[in-house]
């Protein structure tokens, strides 16, 4: 830290991110990203925007709200884009939250709220999860702030059903909730279309994982009129060219993949079922996940071990060296050859462990 650094930051402690390892090429299961390629047509729409780079992108994304419109029937004033979805949640938490509105969120979920909370200087709650990791939804109720949910949640993937978080949304119409809906396309059931019907629920989703678009960094948050001003006014406060041309284009393009997207989708929900079977026949236990991870854990090897043994042979998955979830990792669910290798690679060190 230098001696001009800000003492408001002095003691913050930032994200960390999934490696990106340049050492070796890994089977790399440890950042969620999807196994497939964008199609061409995203290429080629990428390259058509790059070919304009000297102009300024539309700061209001327009051909990207039309697009989700045609392909999802969200209605244009009810979504504004980021650079990603992370920077939607950060706005997320700086419009509804502060020192008499605490962030409300599980113990055990996306790693990145708290630092949101602290960057923002915002008090939270931490409301810990059942022993089976599901969401004790009296708690929840009862307790003061904004809410965030990830819906299906990170790292366990277990998903909320639309009733459940209706339930919580409709408790009570003068709190916020904020649902992330990262993993949502992978099989559990979205609450966007309540956006219609309740001002105190925004949802946030991102083309990273299901639409194969991590590197172009694009998200979406959908909510009444009045919170998509109030995020306007924040993304007008900080960066209002904040989604790329390139990002825009390619977007734009992905929206008109659905059916193949969606397709997609299935594929991995199915190949994350396979995979969980033969992980449970190795003696692991896993979370029911609806996202495109398992979270598995084995009564008889420890967490960190395991993640740093796969690493070793040439295998990447995720380690939270967190209390309550250190024996477990996160293995993102990969292409069939991806798979095949890593429940070979599994079956070897449980054998060598007998
Ligand atoms: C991956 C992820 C995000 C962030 O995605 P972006 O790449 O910033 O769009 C947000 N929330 C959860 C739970 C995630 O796993």
């Amino acid at each position: 830290m230098s001696q001009f650094f800000s003492r408001r930051f002095a003691a913050l402690t930032p994200y960390t991110p999934g490696e990106q390892p340049r050492d070796k090429k890994y089977v790399k299961l440890n950042t969620n990203e999807s196994p497939f390629d964008v199609p061409d047509s995203v290429v080629e729409a990428a390259k058509r925007a790059a070919a304009e780079f000297r102009l300024y992108p539309d700061p209001t994304c327009l051909a990207l709200s039309r697009a989700l419109e045609q392909a999802e029937g969200i209605p244009a004033d009810r979504v504004m884009w980021g650079n990603g979805s992370d920077e939607l949640l950060n706005f997320a938490f700086m419009a509804y939250c502060d020192g008499n509105t605490p962030a409300v969120f599980p113990d055990i979920t996306y790693g990145f709220y708290p630092v949101f909370a602290a960057v923002n200087r915002i008090p939270t709650r931490i409301i810990p999860l059942r022993e089976d990791f599901s969401v004790d939804m009296a708690i929840l109720i009862r307790t003061p702030g904004t809410i965030f949910l990830a819906n299906p949640n990170a790292p366990t993937g277990i998903a909320l059903s639309r009733e459940e978080v209706e339930s919580l949304v409709r408790s009570d119409p003068d709190r916020m909730v904020v649902v992330d809906e990262a993993y949502v396309d992978f099989g559990a059931e979205t609450v966007a279309p309540l956006t219609a019907q309740y001002d105190n629920l925004l949802v946030i989703r991102t083309f990273s994982k299901s639409r194969s678009m991590a590197g172009a960094r694009l998200g979406y948050a959908i909510g009444d009129p009045s919170l998509i001003r109030d995020l306007e006014t924040l993304r007008y406060a900080n960066n209002p060219y904040n989604v790329s041309r390139v990002a825009i284009a390619a977007g734009v393009a992905m929206l008109g993949e659905e059916k193949l997207m969606r397709e997609r989708c299935e594929k991995v929900a199915a190949q994350r079922e396979k995979t969980a079977g033969e992980l449970a026949d190795l003696g692991f236990v896993l979370t029911p996940s609806k996202a495109n991870f398992l979270f598995a854990s084995h009564p008889d090897l420890d967490g960190g071990k395991l993640y740093r043994d796969l690493k070793e042979r040439g295998v990447l998955v995720r380690h939270f060296d967190l209390p309550r979830i250190k024996d477990h990792v996160r293995i993102t669910v990969g292409s069939p050859g991806d798979m095949e290798m890593l429940v070979q690679t599994v079956k070897a060190i449980t054998e060598e462990t007998k």
